[in-house]
């Protein structure tokens, strides 16, 4: 669909309308997608008892693959490269034999309409082949994050009742090797899980078991065809696992249809990608974004997609010389990634030439404005985009869509109402809130977007975890604000808000003053109590390359006390607690203050973190 350029007041009257008429906004964007049947119904219900394009048949990875390949085989569908330098180039062509290659090993293996299979790959082409090959066949996908502790991933794998999984044998991130074979053997030896085979992309040499089954080995050589399945609308396509910032990660579910017209649309509107766009989605594969991206996107707008193994902050030269290498056009990025481009320093964006760059697009928590600045700077002609979505409702809720027109960007504000989906501030009590007011954010949306909880057929417990706090609003769990204007102001996560004198202080208010300390590369504000009042600390990783001490400390302090903030201590540390998507984990130092339990840690990043923050805190 080509969008036209609309004023600000345009896009505020298309948001007004998708709120007012839900169905007629939702009929237009269905085709985006080819069906092979067309939905009868667009909507059914409310959520989340919803359902969207009903009777609508369809297939993802036909979408993805077939449609394109028919008109343009020797398009480029993927760049790989790895942080080591290699590369490989994956065209439309290439994508089909391999999509219908993987399907038929599967369907060999007994997967089917319905059933689930779970994946553990890093940023490689086969993660696309596979995703798009169990899709074909009509199963769930459920992609999991590299590195998650045994019981994590048996817990998952029991969730969401795997009996086939597929994966990579080993990997390697910032210059470490993970094995990830021996971690799935280990673990399946351990505990009891529905996994009966595990279909293995080897890389190197590898021990087998009884279970495994080697790709190489049952590959077709020549050419083979496996039918797309037709999947109704709503029919659950893939599971993600919520990222644990705020405690036990939450399974849920998006389906077939819904969810591609929902995230086909959203990039229309967010990124508008033009024909033959480079697009570089710098993500692991357990976080959404990722599949979003490169399965759900890309090859549904048939683009072209980079796939990084690796971690980009690997070298401080990596950044730039990809975008250089593919030419990259468009780039999707988590906030913690812009961060480390940012602590890297001028090496990072002066090493390729990275001219080829139309936007940036920042997604996973409320991007500091001394790090935006400093992006800004740097890439002048380049478009530095927000959207501020999350894994329950895919399409976002505030953003900056320069697809649809020029929205000016606002310091400390991830956008406007995103058209098709619709929130509201709101007091203790569930009431709106005027302008300026800070309060809790919900979601008052009837969009295709709105997953729902797997393994829970009368959305019993989605109420229960999401809609009851505020009744008939979705709650989000964050904290934040609207202008006069309509631009959202996401200052926090609601259980992190810090209540001083009667003042409710968002952890990012505090952030972003200590982040723009020429010395700090990343900072976060906790409250906790100790003797009967609320106190604030604020962790602070500094600039690469600079020696920590205290006079670094106090000078953060007075920095903040001269912007107004007064905080009870600046604490030094190396490294920020972070979850696999690179959120703030406020809770475990606040746990950690006020000797508390930790709770749920199964996506922290690198569990070392917590020793060192035990250690500086306890002095
Ligand atoms: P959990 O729900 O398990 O605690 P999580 O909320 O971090 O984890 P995600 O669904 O990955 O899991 O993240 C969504 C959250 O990320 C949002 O609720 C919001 O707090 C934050 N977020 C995402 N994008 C943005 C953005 N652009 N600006 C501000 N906040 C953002
Ligand atoms: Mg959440």
């Amino acid at each position: 669909m080509n969008v036209e350029i609309f004023s600000l007041d345009k896009i505020r009257r298309l948001a007004e309308e998708a709120k007012i008429e839900p169905e007629r906004f939702w009929a237009h964007r269905a085709w985006y997608l080819e069906w092979f049947r067309k939905p009868k119904v667009i909507l059914e219900g409310r959520p989340p008892n919803d359902s969207w394009f009903v009777g609508g048949l369809l297939n993802i990875a036909y979408n993805a693959v077939d449609r394109h390949y028919r008109v343009n085989p020797d398009g480029v569908a993927f760049y790989w490269m790895s942080e080591r330098g290699d590369t490989r180039t994956v065209s439309y062509r290439d994508l089909y034999c391999e999509v219908n290659r993987a399907s038929h090993v599967l369907k060999e293996l007994g997967v089917k309409r319905g059933d689930s299979v779970s994946l553990i790959m890093p940023s490689i082409p086969e993660a696309v082949y596979f995703s798009l090959a169990v899709h074909r066949l009509g199963g769930v996908l459920v992609i999991h994050y590299l590195g998650l502790s045994e019981d994590t991933l048996a817990y998952r794998l029991n969730d969401c009742r795997s009996r086939v999984m597929v994966i990579a044998s080993s990997t390697t991130r910032n210059g470490k090797e993970i094995e990830v074979k021996r971690v799935v053997d280990s673990l399946l030896e351990k505990f009891k899980t529905p996994v009966e085979k595990v279909l293995v992309v080897k890389r190197g040499e590898v021990d087998t078991t009884e279970r495994d089954v080697i790709y190489d080995d049952v590959k077709p050589r020549g050419r083979v065809f496996v039918d797309p399945e037709a999947m109704e609308s709503n029919e659950p396509a893939t599971v993600y696992y919520t990222s644990g910032t705020t405690g036990r990660p939450k399974g849920l579910y998006h389906t077939n249809g819904g969810y591609l017209v929902a995230l086909n649309w959203s990039f229309d509107a967010l990124l508008k990608p033009r024909k033959g766009d480079v697009w570089w989605t710098i993500s692991e594969l357990g976080w959404p974004v990722w599949p979003m991206a490169n399965l759900y996107t890309i090859p549904v707008m048939g683009l072209t997609g980079v796939l990084f193994e690796g971690y980009v902050g690997h070298k401080a030269d990596l950044f730039s010389r990809v975008v250089e290498r593919f030419g990259v056009n468009l780039v999707w990025s988590s906030t913690t990634t812009l961060y480390t481009l940012k602590s890297l320093g001028e090496e990072s964006i002066n090493s390729g030439d990275v001219s080829s760059l139309r936007a940036v697009l920042n997604t996973g928590e409320p991007l500091n404005t001394g790090a935006r600045k400093w992006l800004r700077d740097r890439l002048r002609d380049v478009y530095i985009a927000d959207a501020y979505w999350m894994t329950e409702h895919l399409l976002p809720i505030a953003a900056t869509p320069m697809g649809l027109g020029e929205v000016p960007y606002k310091p400390g504000s991830a956008g406007i109402t995103f058209p098709g989906s619709s929130f509201a501030v709101v007091d203790d009590d569930g009431n709106p809130l005027p302008p300026m007011r800070k309060g809790y954010i919900v979601l008052n949306s009837v969009n295709p977007a709105m997953a729902k909880m797997y393994n829970d057929p009368n959305h019993e417990r989605m109420v229960k975890t999401y809609w009851s706090r505020f009744p008939g609003y979705f709650y989000t769990g964050d904290y934040g604000y609207v202008d006069e204007e309509g631009y959202l102001y996401v200052i926090g996560r609601a259980d992190d808000v810090i209540t001083k004198e009667g003042e409710r202080i968002g952890t990012m208010e505090v952030e972003s003053i200590a982040a723009n300390h020429p010395s700090v590369a990343e900072a976060t504000a906790v409250g906790y109590e100790r003797d009967g009042s609320m106190r604030i600390v604020v962790l602070v990783v500094p600039r690469a390359g600079l020696e920590r001490s205290e006079r670094l400390e106090q000078d953060v302090k007075a920095f903040l006390r001269n912007a107004g903030v007064i905080v009870d201590r600046v604490v030094l540390v190396s490294k920020l607690p972070k979850t696999k998507s690179g959120k703030i984990m406020r809770r475990l130092v606040r746990a950690i203050l006020q000797n508390d339990e930790l709770g749920d840690t199964s996506t922290l990043d690198s569990p070392d973190v917590l020793n060192e923050l035990r250690d500086v805190l306890s002095k």
